[in-house]
């Protein structure tokens, strides 16, 4: 099998240097186990964290080991009940065209939409955009959110959903094209450049116009100078689901400054609410979402947008451009 390891430690921005590829001879599965053929690959922000050796919510990947990440894949040859060759299957295999896993550890595919949606829209980035919005965001008919990464797989979500409850969307994205498409494919009611930011002030000034009864929910995904434009027009009693924070994860430590005591003051006299969480913590409610969301992506009311890389061997590069914003839609890699 092929598979991509973690070479190195990023020491500041991630480079090609750090990842690298190898082979490994599999073997056959065990009992209780099956073989995989990956058809396609997950890429997510995430992936960055797991790249450093600092205290998180989840253990590094080890400097020689495969990198983290989820996939869809084929059967190849099972050794566990329930599960045959030719089933479709999500599994955490990592970054690799051929992997044994655990049948325990593999969710079967549904049939009748594309597999790929278990990576994005069906899979834990829409789920995290649903759980996010829904249980911590508390949306109500009539309020303003706003969210950015819009036209990504948790943003897109986030704003579609809110929609589909009757609010107010304002999208934040990288670049004119990203910010049309959140209007015209994704329903926003609006949506605006971050490049055209040129300070926090500015920040504060486009979104308050684009927001002329302020934001009740703000979906947090990127931090920076989005979230200092964000928070002085929030409202009273304004909710924030805090679901990460890529302004600051390539960086190498040297996040944009903020001011805590002014942001605490915020927090006082609005009576704000801000929550951080993590979707693995949630997955006893994924079976909830799917019942929920599946028949609005079926029907069309719910749309995806994917960015399809080519090759195991491409995926440092592309990993590494959609920590810069240059995915359009959720990112996932064929294996071919
Ligand atoms: P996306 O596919 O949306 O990719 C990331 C996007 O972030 C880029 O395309 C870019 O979009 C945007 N971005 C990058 N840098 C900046 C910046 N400096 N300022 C503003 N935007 C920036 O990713 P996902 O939808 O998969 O994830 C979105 C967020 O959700 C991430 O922060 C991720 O870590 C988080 N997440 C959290 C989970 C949890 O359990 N808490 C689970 C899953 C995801 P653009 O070009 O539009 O700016």
């Amino acid at each position: 099998a092929k598979q991509i390891v973690l070479a190195s430690r990023p020491n500041g921005p991630v480079g090609r240097e750090n990842f690298r590829l190898e082979t490994k001879e599999l073997g056959a599965p065990d009992v209780g186990e099956v073989l995989i053929k990956v058809t396609a690959m997950s890429l997510d922000p995430y992936m960055r964290g797991r790249m450093d050796d600092a205290k998180s919510y989840a253990k590094p990947v080890e400097v020689d080991g495969v990198m983290e990440g989820g996939t869809v894949g084929e059967v190849l040859e099972s050794n566990a009940d329930g599960i045959a060759p030719g089933d479709k299957v999500f599994g955490m295999t990592g970054w690799c065209d051929h992997a044994i896993m655990r049948a325990k550890d593999l969710r079967k595919l549904p049939d009748g939409v594309p597999e790929t949606t278990a990576l994005g829209v069906l899979g834990m980035p829409g789920f995290t955009g649903w759980y996010g919005l829904t249980e911590i965001g508390e949306p109500k008919e009539g309020e303003t959110l706003v969210v950015a990464a819009a036209t990504g797989p948790v943003g897109s979500m986030v704003g579609q959903y809110a929609k589909h409850k009757g609010l107010k969307v304002i999208g934040i994205a990288g670049g004119e094209e990203k910010c049309a498409h959140a209007v015209e494919k994704f329903g926003f009611d609006a949506c605006l450049d971050h490049r055209g930011f040129s300070d926090a002030k500015d920040a504060r000034a486009q979104i308050g116009a684009a927001c002329p009864d302020g934001i009740d929910i703000y979906f947090e995904n990127v931090a920076g100078k989005v979230l200092e434009g964000v928070l002085p027009n929030m409202n009273t009693f304004g909710r924030i689901p805090i679901c990460g924070m890529i302004a600051f994860y390539d960086t190498g430590g040297t996040a944009e400054s903020y001011d805590l005591p002014k942001f605490w003051r915020s927090m006082l006299v609005n009576r704000m609410r801000a929550q951080g969480f993590i979707i693995s913590d949630h997955f006893d409610r994924f079976p909830a979402f799917l019942k929920d969301v599946a028949p609005l992506v079926a029907n069309g009311t719910i749309k995806f947008t994917e960015d399809v890389a080519e090759g195991l061997e491409n995926a440092p590069d592309a990993f590494m451009s959609m920590l810069k914003g240059g995915n359009f839609g959720k990112q996932i890699v064929r294996i071919s």
